[in-house]
């Protein structure tokens, strides 16, 4: 892929300090992510992923470090970057098309278009016929839907996901993966993944970050240069399974680090 580099995580370090503690939570962290390429981060639990995307989404700022998208430097929340998150974060008091609309509302667009972005989003995430609904009703892959939905409505250059299907059910988890690489295939946003499941983040990626337990560092880079489209049948191929050997042999050890700990 000779695509330019889109986001520059460049040497960020990030020190929690509470109660007189200090943690160093990840340290000296320096990846580029290219323009249209799907990167995923894995890593064991408490190894940091979270602190990186959170820092990459201006949630709170790097101790050392700075991170760059599009060139600038990120210092806050930006409408730019689109972030989905474990635990469903829909407005309760909202329909479907409502909460895809919010951020488009907040921009001030035309009532029209909205509606038609919206709608364009409801199709492609799967949920015609629940346009009305309101969050209580729907199941919490339909959710994670809808906030995949709300994400993208806005065009972000960059899609944040912090392990979206990681309260799903298998056999859900897995067709929100298939819908994500569908979607994915379709619109090639650049997306930053983050999760702890060897598969599903081989299944999804472009090229996959393996994490160091905490202080998290890029141990290792794995490209996956699966053909695409990918289906699901595509976990028992030979090729597939020789990838997930490899990770799930880098991984393990970080999670037996990361057990240490506790
Ligand atoms: P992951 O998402 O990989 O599970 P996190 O980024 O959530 O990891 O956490 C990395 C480490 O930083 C953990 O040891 C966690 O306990 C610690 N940590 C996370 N957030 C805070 C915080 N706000 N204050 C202090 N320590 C934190
Ligand atoms: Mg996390």
């Amino acid at each position: 892929m000779d695509e330019p580099t889109k986001l520059h995580i460049h040497n960020v370090s990030k020190i929690y300090r509470s109660d007189g503690q200090e943690v160093l939570a990840i340290d000296e962290i320096d990846l580029k992510i290219k323009n249209k390429e799907f990167a995923t981060i894995l890593g064991p639990s408490g190894c940091g992923k979270s602190t990186l995307l959170r820092i990459v989404a201006g949630l709170i700022k790097p101790t050392r470090g700075i991170v760059r998208l599009d060139g600038n430097v990120i210092t806050r929340p930006g409408q730019d970057r689109g972030m989905v998150f474990q635990s469903y974060t829909l407005f309760p008091w909202l329909t479907v098309t409502e909460n895809i609309q919010f951020g488009l509302e907040i921009s001030g667009m035309q009532k029209a278009k909205q509606g038609q972005i919206a709608q364009e989003f409801v199709e492609k995430v799967g949920l015609k016929g629940f346009e009305k609904t309101y969050p209580r009703g729907l199941s919490g892959g339909m959710k994670q839907r809808v906030a995949i939905a709300r994400a993208l409505a806005n065009n972000p250059a960059i899609l944040l996901l912090d392990e979206p299907f990681g309260a799903l059910d298998a056999q859900t988890r897995a067709l929100m993966q298939e819908l994500l690489t569908q979607i994915w295939e379709e619109l090639h946003k650049t997306i930053l993944f983050v999760t702890h499941d060897v598969e599903e983040a081989i299944f999804l990626s472009d090229r996959v970050f393996i994490m160091t337990a905490r202080p998290g560092k890029i141990k290792a880079e794995i490209d996956i240069p699966l053909e695409r489209p990918r289906g699901y049948e595509i976990k028992a191929t030979e090729s597939f399974l020789n990838l997930k050997k490899h990770a799930l042999a880098l991984i393990r050890e970080e999670a037996i680090k990361a057990t240490q700990y506790k």
